[in-house]
């Protein structure tokens, strides 16, 4: 392990062990990685110290494909009154990521940030910040190492989905041989990975399929087929009686079209708030493109919200992409 990497852990490992009442926090919209890994640090300081207050700050709604994981019902609404010392985020570059839990982390005596973007603002006290790792996960699993905590299966199965989601199966360029070593030990402690992989891949509710097709029908194409914008607006919502969160894997559906570099959604959250979402599959930097707009991610997939209507929205980032196929 790299010193710098060491010596972070053994800061953060020094106020774990020094304060009892800790606040974790995932990012706002959270994805399989941002709680798997929540929940095994929660797990873990658990284990390290029995007395120790582990609260885990509910940010926003849990997307109904992860509900199965062991530990869920431990992130609840927490009471902004109470003692915070210690705040941990993981998997958020920044603090506006955090939703609610900015006002927690205002409070706190001190701030752990864990975390694997690129783009990531190192606003806790100390940082543990790998953006060569495929995900936050990965770094949550060698700081529990770090803990000397033993790995139980509640503890794997979280970090397995994180992994395995954040990787696009073990497939995106972020996926290494360290990666693999890493799932093959959380395998070992007898997690079922094909019930987490039908949890995760194959549960599609109906109403999600609905605005798959109502979504890929408007398909728009630019730059020769290179680059393929959707939308999903309130409207679309309505018809399939779906939810904003169905639409995750749209933006990935896009970019897996053969002709297709640069993939971008556009979600309309209200009427002047456009959440995007971008993906990459060879040469572009999306990371690049969302910090325009004060977003930030990594280079093959970041996002940003930008206020201002649908159209206003699209013209704006279709202009930032398009200049990379000029
Ligand atoms: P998604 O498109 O799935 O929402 O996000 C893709 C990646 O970009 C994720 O790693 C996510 O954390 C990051 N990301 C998405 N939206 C934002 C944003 O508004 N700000 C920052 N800093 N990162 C974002
Ligand atoms: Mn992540």
């Amino acid at each position: 392990m790299i010193d710098q990497l060491k010596k972070n852990m053994e800061d953060a490992l020094r106020l774990i062990n020094r304060y009892d009442n800790i606040f974790i926090c995932s990012h706002i919209q959270p994805d399989g990685d941002s709680l798997g890994s929540i929940l095994a640090l929660a797990m873990a300081i658990k284990k390290l110290k029995e007395k120790a207050n582990v609260n885990i700050i509910r940010v926003d709604d849990i997307p109904s494909d992860f509900l199965f994981l062991p530990g869920i019902d431990m992130i609840k609404e927490q009471d902004i009154n109470e003692e915070v010392d210690l705040f941990i985020a993981l998997d958020s570059s920044d603090t506006k990521r955090l939703g609610i839990g900015a006002e927690f982390l205002s409070k706190a005596k001190s701030v752990i940030c864990i975390d694997h973007h690129i783009t990531n603002e190192n606003f806790g006290d100390i940082n543990i910040v790998l953006s060569s790792s495929g995900s936050t996960c990965e770094i949550v699993y060698k700081f529990i190492k770090y803990m000397d905590v033993e790995i139980d299966k509640d503890m794997a199965s979280c970090l397995y989905t994180g992994i395995n989601t954040d990787t696009g199966r073990f497939m995106y360029s972020n996926t290494t041989y360290e990666t693999h070593t890493i799932v093959a030990e959380l395998i070992e402690t007898g997690i079922d990975i094909n019930s987490i992989n039908m949890n995760i891949y194959q549960n599609i509710p109906i109403e999600r399929v609905k605005l798959f097709l109502e979504t890929l029908s408007n398909l728009e194409l630019y730059a020769d087929d290179k680059v393929g914008v959707v939308v999903v607006s309130q409207e679309m919502l309505y018809k399939t009686n779906a939810s904003m969160e169905d639409s995750e894997g749209i933006v990935s559906y896009v970019r897996d079209i053969n002709t297709i570099e640069v993939a971008c959604l556009l979600k309309e959250m209200s009427e002047n708030e456009i959440k995007v979402s971008l993906r990459s599959k060879r040469f572009v930097d999306v990371a690049k493109i969302s910090t325009k707009f004060g977003g930030g991610g990594h280079v093959r997939a970041a996002g940003c919200t930008i206020y201002g209507n649908l159209e206003t929205a699209k013209k704006m980032v279709l202009e930032e992409i398009l200049k990379d196929f000029r």
